[in-house]
């Protein structure tokens, strides 16, 4: 691609999807470079819960469906190849996901069964056998195969593995603008001088849509969307099923922390906590589990999701510039999506054939149908 020496694609954002498509660019052969404004992985990505399923994932658009699908299917090797060469094990964990609201049960079902996706009905009884620690109000919706990540853990280790693999990976540097010379993509300006590339990726999260603007170019509408979580400190085995109802959930680590979540909140780019938050979330997982009465907050934090219209992310190149590329905009399900969306990406990219349709994420895909960004 680029033939003096600069990189053949540099990579802005060093967030899980930032991280994944530039590992993803690097074993295809190409020089990557890889610039975070901060550390790598302590935004979003780092927030997040880990669930690897959108809530209530009938909701969503097939093209969503089908994301995911790919990167539940990828996601066991890849949480085993990040162990092995990044030295960090994310504890990929098949957890199960029980939904304990069933007013939209028909749509579930037929929503699984169009798909065969794994998905029954539970009975109280079954219900209190599936997870004997949650006070249930009544029957509950049952997905056996959804897992969960730790990503934190999975944004250390495939930092390494990316690294390891050639992944040049600059941080503490922020991308003030997008170079572009005769209408095509070129680098990026740091307070440090351009940093050139044949081709540029933003994956910036929350902040793509800035950092276009200030670049003077066409920006999509993605918006800061915040999410607060706490972390309780529990015993191991105390819960063991993620549980969702209502719209907030509870995530069982394996080491027995129990993570509750989350807010949906229009702030700006605005990361504080508020009491008012705590107190719903802790509330939330004492009312449902009885067993966490006692169990101290050990954590609370705030993160930015990087909300786009129908949480359908843009993936693909951008409209008016040559050599510009996206992959933002995930919303609620950045962990989730993180390793289809790298992969659809990098075919993008390098022009080659993919497993989905990329029209269905380019900046003029329909984002209509799918569940406005307020909504679960
Ligand atoms: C409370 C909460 C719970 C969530 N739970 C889940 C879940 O259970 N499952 C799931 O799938 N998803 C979940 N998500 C969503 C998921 O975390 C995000 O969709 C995903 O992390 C987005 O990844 P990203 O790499 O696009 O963004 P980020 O992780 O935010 O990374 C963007 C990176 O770009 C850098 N950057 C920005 N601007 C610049 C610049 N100009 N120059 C250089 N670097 C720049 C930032 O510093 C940052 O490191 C949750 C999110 C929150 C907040």
């Amino acid at each position: 691609m680029a033939g003096d020496g600069a990189a053949d694609c540099l990579v802005i954002g060093g967030g899980l999807i930032g991280l994944l498509s530039a590992w993803e660019l690097r074993r295809a052969g190409l020089r990557v470079v890889l610039l975070e404004r901060a550390d790598t992985g302590r935004e979003a990505s780092w927030a997040g819960g880990g669930i690897l399923s959108p809530l209530y994932p009938w909701r969503y658009p097939d093209a969503v469906t089908a994301l995911a699908r790919r990167s539940q299917s990828r996601y066991p090797a890849l949480a085993d190849e990040v162990a092995r060469t990044g030295g960090v094990d994310p504890e990929w964990t098949r957890s199960g996901l029980l939904i304990l609201d069933t007013e939209e049960e028909a749509a579930a079902r037929d929503w699984a069964a169009r798909g065969r996706i794994a998905l029954d009905t539970l009975d109280e009884d079954a219900v209190a056998r599936c997870e004997p620690a949650a006070q249930a109000p009544g029957r509950a919706l049952w997905m056996p195969e959804v897992a969960q990540i730790r990503n934190p853990r999975l944004a250390r280790g495939l930092r390494a593995a990316a690294a390891a693999a050639g992944v040049r990976i600059i941080e503490d540097r922020e991308a003030l603008r997008i170079a572009v010379q005769d209408g095509r993509a070129v680098g990026a300006e740091t307070r440090d001088g351009t940093v050139r590339a044949g081709r540029v990726l933003v994956a910036a999260g929350a902040w793509t849509a800035a950092l276009l603007e200030a670049s003077g170019l066409a920006a999509p509408p993605i918006e800061p969307v915040r999410g607060q979580m706490i972390l309780l400190r529990s015993r191991p085995h105390t819960v063991s099923r993620i549980v969702l109802h209502r719209s907030r959930y509870v995530i069982p680590r394996r080491d027995g922390r129990i993570l509750v979540g989350s807010t949906i909140e229009t702030a700006g780019f605005d990361k504080s906590t508020t009491e008012a938050a705590r107190e719903a979330l802790l509330g939330f997982a004492r009312e449902r589990f009885p067993a966490l009465a006692d169990a101290p907050v050990e954590g609370h934090w705030a993160g930015l999701r990087p909300g786009a219209p129908g949480g359908v992310p843009f993936i693909g190149n951008h409209p008016g510039i040559n050599g510009l590329y996206l992959n933002a905009g995930h919303f609620r399900n950045g962990v989730v999506l993180a390793p289809a969306s790298a992969e659809l990406i990098a075919d993008i990219i390098l022009d080659r054939t993919s497993f989905l349709d990329p029209s269905l994420f380019n900046w003029e895909a329909d984002r209509t149908g799918a569940p406005a960004a307020g909504s679960a």
